[in-house]
């Protein structure tokens, strides 16, 4: 452990407090997590207690925190040349453009890059609203696609609200059998009802005012809703029979989270245009970035893409992800990711739930999963903010970082976890949930 000093941890406190404006949050009352330092799905404190990160902070840390190998890349681009603007080409942005089509595998044969997740987005939807001459972008409610001028427009939640001034976004309800809009009592019905749902919106709407359909290969902050079979398959047929591209949104279900390198991989499905960010370099540097289908990138062979950023393909953030996805590759991270979820914490939750009735469903699949909470399991009442505040505290005191969202934790460790490391997890799981159901019968 590195970092270890009481003092340095106060004054990293008091200066947060005093100078750092915090994002989604009214500032008065906050009292931040002060991180020292961290090492693969651990981190300490300045006073060195240390903690599972099974939120792998904003879900993002997929490799873990400082990895030697993409740490040590990073150290040598930054030695070689730390900065190469767009219209000029290095080895970094090459090789990481390249391993990312690899990884998407055909059709995708380009990658733009951008500084995060949600201007990966907002160039996204520019390209489907150049290539089709068209200009409504369709999303679910429950989504969350980044805090930018169409990013924020086409989010499902209440963060896109007060954001609303871009035109043509529509939104429809995406399949969630647990909360079900449609009725449904099976993956199966709700499936084709929410494709049913979907396609009549797209005919109301007019199908040749729409350029896109963005969806999440899984959607993450709305609850880790996996699309039920079939269901991605049915957007794609909609997306071909009314000429409209499909774009998956990968920033948090890529790169190994779902155990794969994209979710859309789950599926089977090939979508128009993929957009990335957090997993692809845990965020050692800021990137994300949109995969481009071949048919989509030869359309701007002859035109000129209207679009640009400073550090598009930024030369530490491009080193990064070379030693990311190699690392990714050699070490198994996808495949020990798929296996924590199907091996320890699939069946870990599920029995944690039998033991709490707070729990009301366990979703998820890899490293990604939710538990959705409930004061009374037979109308699925979702929990206030205070018993989430409570299981929040609860678990850091027993030495687990967790994430929450609305009645939910997440559950979303880095692929990295090992099972002894989810075990120790379990046990803090199992008694934080006692603790919070105790003080409040
Ligand atoms: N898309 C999805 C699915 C996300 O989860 C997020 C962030 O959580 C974003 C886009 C926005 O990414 P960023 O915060 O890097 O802009």
């Amino acid at each position: 452990m590195t970092g270890i000093d009481a003092v340095e941890g106060r004054r990293a406190h008091d200066l947060d407090r005093a100078h750092v404006f915090h994002s989604w949050s009214a500032q008065g009352a906050l009292d931040p997590f002060v991180i020292a330092g961290g090492l693969a799905s651990t981190i300490w404190d300045f006073d060195g207690r240390e903690y599972l990160d099974f939120s792998s902070q904003l879900v993002n840390m997929n490799i873990g925190h400082q990895h030697p190998k993409v740490v040590a890349a990073i150290q040598k681009q930054a030695e070689l040349l730390t900065m190469v603007a767009p219209p000029h080409a290095d080895i970094a942005r090459g090789e990481a453009a390249q391993r990312i089509v690899e990884k998407a595998g055909p059709p995708f044969s380009k990658v733009f890059f951008t500084n995060g997740g949600a201007d990966a987005n907002e160039n996204a939807i520019r390209m489907a609203r150049l290539v089709t001459g068209r200009d409504k972008v369709l999303s679910t409610y429950r989504s969350y696609h980044g805090n930018t001028g169409a990013a924020i427009v086409a989010t499902g939640d209440w963060r896109r609200v007060p954001n609303e001034f871009a035109r043509g976004h529509v939104h429809f309800f995406g399949p969630f059998l647990y909360r079900s809009e449609f009725w449904a009592s099976s993956e199966a019905e709700e499936s084709e009802r929410a494709l049913h749902h979907l396609e009549r919106v797209v005919q109301a709407e007019g199908p040749e005012s729409i350029a896109a359909i963005i969806l999440e290969g899984i959607p993450g902050t709305a609850g880790v809703l996996v699309p039920p079979p079939g269901y991605l398959q049915g957007v794609r047929e909609i997306c071909d029979r009314y000429g409209i591209k499909l774009i998956v949104d990968e920033v948090m279900s890529g790169f190994g989270r779902a155990g794969e390198w994209f979710a859309f991989q789950l599926a089977g499905i090939t979508p128009d245009l993929v957009t990335f960010a957090k997993g692809v370099n845990s965020g050692y540097v800021p990137v994300g970035g949109v995969i481009i289908s071949d048919e989509i990138a030869r359309h701007f062979d002859e035109r000129v893409f209207p679009g640009g950023l400073t550090y598009s393909g930024h030369a530490l953030a491009a080193a990064s992800i070379v030693a990311s996805i190699d690392a990714m590759v050699d070490e198994g991270v996808i495949e020990n990711a798929r296996m924590i979820g199907t091996d320890h914490l699939g069946p870990a939750l599920a029995a944690l739930a039998a033991r709490h009735p707070m729990i009301g469903e366990v979703r998820g699949i890899g490293v990604f999963w939710a538990l959705d909470l409930v004061s009374d399991p037979e109308t699925r009442a979702p929990v206030d903010a205070a018993t989430i505040a409570a299981l929040k505290r609860e678990l850091l005191a027993r030495g687990v970082l967790p994430f929450a969202a609305d009645n939910r934790i997440h559950v979303v460790p880095p692929c990295v976890v090992t099972p002894a490391e989810v075990e120790r997890a379990m046990v803090a799981y199992d008694e934080a949930f006692t603790a919070v159901a105790a003080a409040s019968s």
